[in-house]
């Protein structure tokens, strides 16, 4: 049985579209037996730019504790990518401050285009070394070449989220997702898996994409979240 125990991407209240808070998060983590979660609210590019600033995500290590309730609570961001050029909608002077980075796309944000302009956003990500997981990239809305950038992920030590919450609404993401898998596989690419939870409850959803992982026969020892030890040194900029 495969098993993971922190939620690598999780939202809060911060994002505007989501609806609990970080303790609200924290409690349902120590429910379901998780040991961490990583607070991955969206940088202002999704919208939450004038209520929630830079400074939101510059104060988390200051506010919140490394520990609460016994959850280790890692301090993150879930940036989009804001061009064909992988840039992303924040300042390294405040990802800097944090320990991990999500990159995604998001249609919001970007307006999908060709294989080819995906795959140059992917490129660019696997060359920035402020970005650590590359976050759903199951999205068929944004489908690129799955061999050539997974190969180029390895290259960089990028880590691939295998993103439970899009299987039932992205388009084809059971399948992406299913393929580029078998991809991290072959290649020894590291994943997370997570809940992507915009409420509480959520939290630890990691069902769909375990069970994707148990059908393809994925080893255990390539989800980076499978324990806080593994976890905590995978990052280069996690908070000791
Ligand atoms: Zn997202
Ligand atoms: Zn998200």
């Amino acid at each position: 049985m495969l098993q993971a125990k922190i939620d690598t991407h999780t939202h809060t209240l911060a994002s505007v579209h989501a609806y609990s808070t970080v303790m609200e998060n924290v409690k349902v983590a120590k429910e379901k037996g998780l040991t961490g979660l990583v607070v991955t609210d969206h940088a202002p590019g999704l919208g939450t730019g004038e209520t929630f600033p830079t400074s939101y995500f510059g104060n988390m290590r200051k506010a919140i504790p490394k520990v609460v309730n016994g959850i280790r609570v890692f301090k993150g961001i879930e940036t989009s990518i804001t061009d064909y050029n992988g840039n992303i909608d924040m300042p390294t002077y405040t990802l800097n401050k944090l320990d991990i980075v999500i990159a995604s796309c998001h249609e919001k944000v970007l307006k999908p285009a060709t294989n080819k302009e995906h795959d140059q956003i992917w490129e660019a990500v696997a060359k920035n070394p402020w970005i650590d997981i590359i976050g759903h990239c199951g999205n068929d809305n944004y489908a690129f070449s799955h061999e050539k950038i997974i190969k180029l992920f390895k290259q960089y030590h990028k880590i691939v989220e295998i993103n439970s919450s899009s299987f039932p609404y992205r388009k084809n993401a059971r399948k992406n997702c299913r393929d580029i898998a078998l991809l991290c596989k072959k290649y020894g690419v590291r994943v997370t898996v997570s809940s992507d939870a915009h409420f509480a409850s959520n939290i630890g959803n990691f069902t769909e994409a375990l069970k994707m992982l148990e059908e393809i026969d994925f080893p255990q020892e390539l989800i980076v979240n499978r324990d806080l030890e593994t976890f905590s040194s995978a990052f280069p900029r996690i908070e000791k």
